[in-house]
Order: structure tokens, then sequence, then C-alpha cells
């Protein structure tokens, strides 16, 4: 991931939760672990989260502001007004904004350094022709 655009997603999650620094730390170092639902169509605020501590998934939703970790469910009770959001709640927006900031640069480039992420991507490799 790229830790420049990585901050810049951070701050701006960081500000709009209204987090403190230490929240954002935490979740920010989870970001690597934040993978979408397979069926991203369908389920767009839908993510799996890896626990930093033990070998488990959580199920995040980030329409209800839902997860699966014992954090959570301390403090979330049944028709709570504001939802505690935990630190995977937080790293899967961090991780949806990131992706905001990789397309928003990209698109800010110049064609030519479009081009070349594209074909990085797509793992090719550029050939000169010769006539
Ligand atoms: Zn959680």
């Amino acid at each position: 991931m790229d830790k420049q655009l990585l901050t810049i997603a951070t701050s701006k999650v960081q500000k709009t939760w209204n987090l403190t620094d230490q929240q954002a730390e935490r979740a920010s170092v989870l970001v690597e672990a934040v993978k979408p639902f397979a069926s991203q169509e369908r389920f767009p605020d839908s993510f799996h989260v890896k626990s930093s501590s033990r070998s488990i998934i959580y199920v995040i939703n980030l329409g209800t502001l839902t997860c699966q970790c014992e954090d959570w469910k301390k403090h979330n009770q049944e028709g709570q007004e504001t939802k505690h959001i935990c630190k995977h709640i937080i790293s899967a927006f961090i991780y949806r904004q990131y992706h905001v900031e990789v397309e928003k640069q990209a698109q800010s480039q110049p064609w030519q350094t479009q081009f070349d992420v594209w074909v990085n991507r797509a793992g090719l490799t550029p050939q000169t022709t010769t006539h």
C-alpha cells in the first residue's frame, strides 16, 4: 500500500468520525488485514477484517456499522442510538477511503502516467516495436 495515500485516507476518516490519534493509529495498521467481500457489487458495505491478536476473521458492515468482535458487542446495546465503532469498522472505512484516493490520484495524472499505471497493474512489460 502507498504510505502517503494511507495517511491521507486515515486523516479523512479521523476527521469524519472525530477520532482520537490513537484510534486512528490503531485502525490504520489494521488496513492491510481488510478484504472486501468477493461479491462486492451485491454487498458494497461488507468487509472482512482479520483480528490483530487472534486468527479470527470478523465480518463488518459499514452501512449498519456492525462488527462481530467483543469490543463492539461490549459497547453496543440493542436500541442504542449512537453506535460505538470499533477499530475494525474504522479500518474498513480507511480501506474504502484509501481506494478512493488511489482512484483520484490516477485520474489527476497525465495520460502517459495513467497508461504506465495500467500496464503495471496488468503485469505487462511495455515493449518497443522494431520495424
Ligand atoms: Zn470490531
